[in-house]
């Protein structure tokens, strides 16, 4: 968990140095996350503007 870093965009937690999903900077420094795994029917999701299934940060810095 300690090298996932969050894009900056969208909040998607990777290992990658750019979001896969949107192409976005990534920070190292984030504060929780949540699961998405069916984003389609997520209320969580549409409030957060959560268009993929995946890792997400609630807080991202920078
Ligand atoms: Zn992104």
């Amino acid at each position: 968990m300690a090298q996932l870093k969050a894009c900056k965009e969208c909040n998607y937690l990777t290992e990658e140095n750019e979001c896969p999903l949107c192409g976005g900077e990534v920070a190292r420094e984030w504060q929780g996350y949540l699961v998405i795994i069916d984003h389609e029917h997520s209320t969580l999701a549409k409030k957060m503007g959560i268009k993929a299934n995946g890792k997400f940060a609630l807080k991202v810095r920078g």
